[in-house]
Formats: C-alpha cells, sequence, structure tokens
C-alpha cells in the first residue's frame, strides 16, 4: 500500500500533535491549555511551575564526556595491544 503525500503529511501532523499534547498542561489561572515547560502562560500572564523541566545539567555532561573519553581510550589501548601483538 503506497501513501500519497497529502497523507503522510497527514500522518506526520498527526505525531506532531500527539506529541504536543503529552506536553500539554492546563494553566491553573485561567484553565487554558499551555505547554508544560513554559514558566509563563501565554494567555493571562500567569505563573506557571515547569514540569519535568531541568536546566542543563552541567556535571551530568561533564560525566557523559568523561565516559566518553575513556570508553575511546580504551578501545584505542585494545587496538594498539590488539596489532602490537598480532605483529
Ligand atoms: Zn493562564
Amino acid at each position: 500500500m503506497k501513501r500519497t503525500p497529502e497523507e503522510k503529511q497527514q500522518l506526520r501532523k498527526q505525531k506532531q500533535e500527539e506529541r504536543m499534547r503529552r506536553h500539554v498542561v492546563t494553566c491553573p489561572h485561567c484553565g487554558k491549555d499551555v505547554l508544560d515547560h513554559m514558566t509563563e502562560c501565554p494567555f493571562c500572564k500567569g505563573e506557571l511551575t515547569p514540569v519535568g523541566y531541568k536546566p542543563v545539567d552541567e556535571r551530568l555532561i561533564k560525566k557523559i564526556r568523561l565516559i566518553c573519553f575513556l570508553v575511546g581510550a580504551a578501545v584505542f589501548i585494545g587496538v594498539v595491544v590488539y596489532v602490537l601483538l598480532k605483529g
């Protein structure tokens, strides 16, 4: 079954909407739909508490970078040792 470009677009739109809906919360001040990462309601300018929003964790990034470096170094050493043993 082949999908027409219009159908594909429709499907993509649906998926986008689904993704959006997951991030939609109700404003406690005016009851309108707002996104969960917003700190201020775009409708009533009321203050919102962002749900699940965290500023990028510097320490976590550093940790991930260190792990990547260690894994890379380990692979490199492994390759060097392998080449040396073979040759
Ligand atoms: Zn509001």
